[in-house]
């Protein structure tokens, strides 16, 4: 007995690591003539680690408390972010309390109470918000940063003025800068790095030739390391700082455009995209269950090159059924 194409194109994406979940998927997959890769878990390994532990002066908090601080609040998170700052704390022996009263935001980050403090841990746009230089303006110089770290903080604004010049030096780095808000006062920054897939610029190209469109990148971490890490992989077009809905509105504008937008991303930040793409593929060794549940395929064995191959695929099962 013969499988029908689209059938025994599933049982192909099986063999390539990808889980599509329908036949209907399978056919829509070859569809797509244009794609949106999140940054974060999709365009990166997804394992990134914390590389600069920075407390402000005049918080009175040493390295190692304002990291366990962090991983305490970060503990009940599934993010990436939350992840490589638990793992820095475990690597430093340090005793992370148990939070309580856990809220995370997609796209902006978590906030607990450990112990009598409320930590909040997330992104420079929204916890520097009000200071002066967030980190969407221009880079502050070191001479700057340095003569900030000299003298001691002790207002609210300064503390903010502090945080957003450290913000500015990290990404300025490449790194994601990630700051820590304690009792509503900036505490320190903790500078993350992640690393490009090997596949990474492969895949790009490969999407590009094969629905005649460059990808482009739609991310919720800052500019500057969206720019550099897109350079890496191939892409021009990059959208940064974007929430889960700036995310369906990139989607929807493409779609409204005439375009099928295929959708690839790991967070629960893309869920809404996956759902709004016409066809939505999750990475699935750290995806989240919200974006392994709402995508319409699963990258089971963490290869982005697979996106490509299962959209070929797709096509050449498209020409046998027709
Ligand atoms: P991406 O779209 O690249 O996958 P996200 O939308 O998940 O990134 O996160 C966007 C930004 O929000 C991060 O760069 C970070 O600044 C902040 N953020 C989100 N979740 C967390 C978290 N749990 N801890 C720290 N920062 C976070
Ligand atoms: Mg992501």
């Amino acid at each position: 007995a013969t499988m029908p194409p689209l059938l025994s194109a599933i049982a192909n994406a099986g063999r390539h690591g990808v889980l599509v979940k329908s036949a209907v998927v399978m056919e829509r997959l070859g569809q797509v003539d244009a794609v949106a890769l999140d940054k974060t878990g999709t365009l990166t390994e997804g394992m990134p680690r914390v590389t600069d532990v920075v407390p402000l002066p005049g918080t009175g908090l040493g390295k190692r408390e304002l990291l366990t601080l962090a991983a305490a609040a970060e503990h009940p998170s599934e993010h990436p972010l939350a992840r490589a700052v638990v793992e820095a704390a475990r690597a430093r022996d340090l005793a992370v309390p148990t939070a309580r009263g856990f809220r995370s935001t997609p796209g902006v980050g978590v906030t607990a109470t450990v112990g009598e403090h409320v930590v909040a841990v997330g992104t420079p746009a929204r916890l520097l918000n009000g200071t002066s230089g967030a980190s969407a303006g221009p880079a502050r110089t070191d001479r700057h940063g340095a003569s900030v770290a000299a003298s001691p903080v002790t207002t609210r604004e300064a503390a903010g003025r502090a945080a957003a010049s450290l913000v500015a030096r990290l990404e300025a780095g490449g790194r994601t800068a990630v700051p820590v808000v304690v009792d509503g006062v900036p505490a320190g920054v903790l500078g993350i790095a992640d690393r490009l897939r090997p596949d990474a610029a492969v895949t790009v190209a490969a999407l590009a030739a094969l629905t005649g469109t460059r990808p482009m990148l739609l991310t919720g971490d800052n500019a500057r390391a969206a720019a550099r890490l897109a350079g890496e992989a191939g892409i021009e077009d990059v959208r940064a700082g974007l929430l889960p809905e700036d995310k369906v509105a990139a989607v929807r504008e493409r779609q409204d455009a005439g375009r099928r937008v295929l959708v690839v991303g790991d967070g629960v930040n893309d869920a809404p995209a996956l759902a709004a793409a016409h066809t939505g593929v999750a990475m699935g060794r750290a995806g989240s269950d919200l974006a392994l549940e709402t995508a319409d395929a699963v990258i089971v064995r963490d290869e982005l090159a697979a996106v490509p191959a299962v959209v070929a695929l797709s096509r050449r099962a498209r020409r046998l059924v027709v």
